[in-house]
């Protein structure tokens, strides 16, 4: 099976479970973006995080956007997913080329995702088809994407969360593995089950590592939770997808002010207008233009009258 998430249960649902591969979405957002690896495993950590929590809504039109945003070389990073399995997702900037650095425990060299990101802050901004967005906002605390989304479930959502996200490049700079996990634990979960989860956790390897090894998403459920009466209750694809269309592009443009519509319609140009998600490129001429321009005087005359 390609890129799907699984959905699972544990110790009579004291324990919510998710987790994903996401390989070929992430190669995906690199091919789209021309991400450097240390870009394509932060925004590929982001695109899985992302994917997990858009299946955690239940509604049909419910929107979910992840926004890292720090003060080092990436900027910004910005996801949206879905309740269908959806994502899309770009870095502000995707050309960043910093030193590996080694990871304190095993010696390894490993891309410095934290470095790349820096400091700054995480929000999430969920639309469940309410007035108001939900947003929720919380401090980086180390710009590795998993360890902050942790801390936003304790601190914003007050659900403890175990949260691994990891992404394996190859030598040529494509994505070999994608995936990750979100383990949950639910109000009264006893001393016992927290315990066994901790010790479980505690001695799992890296999630890709573990896919390296052929492990998939159900598997690495089972590592963690297979001894605490796990139950697999769904699983469904998912996938890079951008919904944007020369409609909606149309309908971004037609939020420009009058004297910017008149100014771009002045110089006799066609424009090119690149959809941040996954950088398609829409060309209008200045009569199209003129046309949304004046569709949109129209629109606000009828309103006034
Ligand atoms: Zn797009």
């Amino acid at each position: 099976m390609t890129d799907h998430i699984v959905r699972a249960t544990a110790a009579q649902e004291h324990i919510r479970a998710f987790a994903v591969d996401s390989t070929d979405t992430v190669a995906k957002a690199r091919e789209l973006h021309m991400t450097f690896p240390v870009v394509t495993a932060a925004l590929g950590r982001l695109l899985s995080a992302g994917a997990m929590m858009g299946s955690m809504m239940k509604g049909d039109k419910d929107l979910i956007t992840l926004t890292v945003k720090g003060d080092g070389p990436v900027g910004s990073i910005t996801v949206t997913a879905d309740s269908h399995g959806n994502v899309k997702g770009f870095p502000a900037n995707p050309a960043v080329d910093i030193p590996v650095r080694e990871d304190p425990a095993s010696g390894a060299q490993k891309l410095d995702v934290g470095g790349a990101i820096g400091k700054g802050m995480l929000t999430v901004s969920m639309d469940l088809g309410l007035k108001e967005p939900y947003n929720g906002q919380v401090e980086l605390q180390t710009g590795e994407i998993g360890e902050d989304l942790a801390y936003y479930f304790t601190v914003s959502e007050q659900t403890p969360s175990a949260v691994a996200l990891g992404v394996m490049i190859d030598k040529d700079s494509s994505v070999l593995h994608s995936g990750g996990f979100i383990i949950q634990l639910m109000p009264d979960a006893s001393e016992e089950v927290i315990a066994a989860l901790e010790a479980s956790l505690a001695e799992l390897e890296p999630v890709t590592t573990l896919m390296e090894r052929g492990l998939g998403p159900e598997d690495i459920l089972r590592l963690v939770l297979g001894d605490l009466d796990l139950v697999i209750t769904e699983t469904k694809p998912i996938r890079f997808y951008c919904n944007c269309s020369r409609e909606r592009i149309s309908l971004a443009l037609a939020t420009l002010s009058t004297a910017d519509l008149e100014s771009i319609i002045a110089d006799g140009e066609d424009i090119e207008v690149k959809c941040h998600f996954c950088n398609s490129a829409y060309t209008f001429s200045t009569e199209e233009l003129q046309a949304i321009l004046e569709q949109r005087i129209n629109a606000s005359t009828e309103e006034t009258d």
